[in-house]
């Protein structure tokens, strides 16, 4: 059974710190080519702990839809 939940990074105002990844439990969060995070959405709970550490406030968990 899949989570309710999973986490969305704005890339726009990510910052690239890397600071989600160190956070998450799962290791679904990875930067990109040091642009920007990535939600690996298969892996992703949905817990939180990425977006409650960000500092940039740029991600967000979001109800997943129903596939
Ligand atoms: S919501 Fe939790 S599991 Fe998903 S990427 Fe963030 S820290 Fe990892
Ligand atoms: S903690 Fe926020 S700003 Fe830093 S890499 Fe993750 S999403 Fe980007």
């Amino acid at each position: 059974m899949p989570s309710k939940k999973y986490a969305v990074v704005d890339k726009e105002r990510c910052v690239a710190c890397g600071a989600c990844t160190k956070e998450c439990p799962r290791d679904a969060i990875a930067v990109w080519r040091g642009c920007y995070a990535v939600v690996d959405k298969r892996i992703c709970v949905g817990c939180g702990k990425c977006a409650g550490t960000c500092p940039a406030g740029c991600i967000l968990t979001v109800d997943r839809e129903v596939e």
